[in-house]
């Protein structure tokens, strides 16, 4: 359907589908009435798993093509396509700590969360509950209502002597690669490939979410770029889209990624010092060690473990925490007898969001990201693990590091809309929404205040459901 041909009116206009829209979408449809009208706006097009198979990728035009780079040339990951980055992500699915919530208040470091884990732990359930995560619901650092609705992923054998070495710091990774078949995904078979899965079994929007979109209420306009907002007496009133579509709306949601909420909200002519800046995302670093004598790769995924030695009670003040995570993917040693004595984990380090980290926007350009620099505060810890590494994993035969490596990108975009309690503060308050224009709602990464050393996805689906369920409860008859 064409808006521009029929000139609808909607109640709610929704931008993007990805994690953060389509979690958002999903809890709006079971609380609003059979009448209401959505549209949704996705950039990509949509690329179905047989397509991607076909053609070895999942896009018509490459992220980086979306935007352009100022100063501090950086690499930005993300996936314009129906389903966003569930396309191409490898769905580990960590929720965060308490404490990462409570960052000023526990370190005196930066800024607090507007809401606590507690507030959010009953979203965490049903997040998990929807991607089918496959987790350790023993482990003490996550307090939990309710158990993962499927069991853990089998661990490797280093990760076992990890996990004996460290009772509760240790434990297996929770995904969203499915541990055992579901109704719609066959079992993760650990091919470790898992930006285009072969099989189809990690959670994606294309395989799990697609009658969300297929709902009577529901037009979905592919292909069409959300640009700007358009206001009426102070008050957003219209989206105004490429190809000249012009979408009325009640309310409207945005969930556009880190890059382009703040683009849209800067072209609407929004201003506040915060809009577009302290863009940060986490540092992944990878080490490659050989083993003596110890096997791998007995897993039953990709991705097997996590180490909290670094990340949980860490003094969090001056220095990053980091999550240490384990890989189950097969690096082969070429020695006879020895091919499988190898280790590869990856630490991933918070950054401190920073006002000199930043994109700019004007009208119908694309945004321009600046980057200075990772922080201080990231950098120091980096040199302390490369110190630290080798007594923090004595539990295994280590023989010799053989690769250490700074990625270029974890495809984790965060911080340029920091939500907080009032608008001296903050852009969007603890639901999302904008102070300064309240029938405007921003999802996803953007959001976060501060950064964390766990990938963010869970607490962007958990966040949006929150959102939805506060700022559309359901009707009672
Ligand atoms: C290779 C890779 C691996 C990853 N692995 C993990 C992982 O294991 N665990 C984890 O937690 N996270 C992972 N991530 C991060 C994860 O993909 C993101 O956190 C997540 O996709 C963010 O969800 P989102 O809905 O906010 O944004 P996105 O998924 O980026 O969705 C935004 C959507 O909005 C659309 N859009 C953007 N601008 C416009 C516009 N102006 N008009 C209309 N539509 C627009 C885009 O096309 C896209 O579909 C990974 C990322 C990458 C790149
Ligand atoms: S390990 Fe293989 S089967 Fe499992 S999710 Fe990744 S790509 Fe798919």
């Amino acid at each position: 359907m064409s808006v521009t041909d029929t000139d609808q009116r909607f109640d709610i206009a929704i931008v993007g589908t990805g994690f953060a829209s389509s979690f958002f979408l999903h809890r709006l449809l079971k609380n609003t009435d059979s009448n209401a009208r959505i549209v949704v706006i996705e950039r990509g097009r949509k690329r179905d798993i047989q397509w991607q198979r076909d053609n070895y990728r999942q896009l018509h035009i490459e992220g980086s093509e979306t935007f352009t780079t100022g100063f501090g040339a950086k690499e930005w990951l993300y996936t314009p396509s129906f389903g966003g980055g569930s396309n191409c992500w490898w769905a580990c699915t960590p929720r965060f700590l308490p404490e990462d919530f409570e960052m000023k208040r526990r370190f005196g470091f930066d800024r607090d969360w507007p809401f606590t884990y507690e507030q959010l732990e009953p979203f965490y359930c049903e997040a998990e509950d929807l991607m089918s995560i496959a987790g350790d619901s023993r482990s003490p650092l996550h307090p939990r209502s309710r158990d993962f609705p499927f069991p853990p992923h089998i661990m490797t054998e280093p990760d076992r002597a990890l996990a004996n070495a460290y009772p509760g710091l240790f434990t297996a990774l929770p995904s969203a690669r499915a541990r055992k078949s579901t109704a719609r995904r066959p079992a993760c078979c650990a091919s470790g490939v898992c930006n285009l899965c072969p099989i189809d079994a990690k959670f994606t929007i294309l395989n799990e979410f697609s009658e969300v979109y297929a709902d009577p209420r529901v037009t979905l306009l592919l292909n069409t770029e959300a640009l700007h907002l358009e206001t009426e007496a102070g008050k957003p009133s219209a989206l105004v889209c490429s190809n000249a579509a012009r979408i009325k709306a009640e309310q409207f949601i945005l969930g556009a990624n880190a890059i382009f909420n703040p683009a849209i909200l800067l072209r609407s002519g929004l201003e506040h010092p915060l809009l577009g800046r302290r863009l940060n995302e986490q540092i992944g670093v990878e080490y490659e060690f050989d083993l003596d004598g110890m096997d791998n790769y007995q897993g039953s995924t990709s991705l097997t473990g996590h180490g909290y030695m670094e990340y949980a009670h860490a003094e969090r003040r001056s220095r990053s925490a980091a999550l240490i995570e384990t890989s189950n993917i097969p690096r082969l040693r070429l020695e006879k007898g020895k091919w499988r004595q190898r280790l590869t984990i990856k630490c991933i380090f918070e950054d401190k969001p920073s006002q000199s980290n930043y994109l700019l926007c004007s009208q119908n350009d694309k945004p321009e990201l600046h980057f200075s620099g990772y922080s201080g505060y990231a950098l120091d810890a980096i040199d302390r693990m490369d110190t630290r590494l080798s007594s923090l994993l004595s539990a295994l035969p280590i023989e010799k590091l053989n690769r250490r490596e700074i990625k270029d990108t974890e495809g984790h975009i965060l911080g340029t809309t920091c939500m907080g309690k009032s608008v001296d503060d903050s852009v969007v308050d603890g639901f999302g929404r904008v102070h300064t224009w309240p029938n405007v709602v921003v999802l996803g990464g953007s959001n976060f205040p501060t950064s964390s050393p766990s990938n963010p996805t869970l607490t962007i689906c958990a966040m949006s459901l929150r959102s939805a369920q506060h700022l559309f409860p359901a009707r009672t008859s």
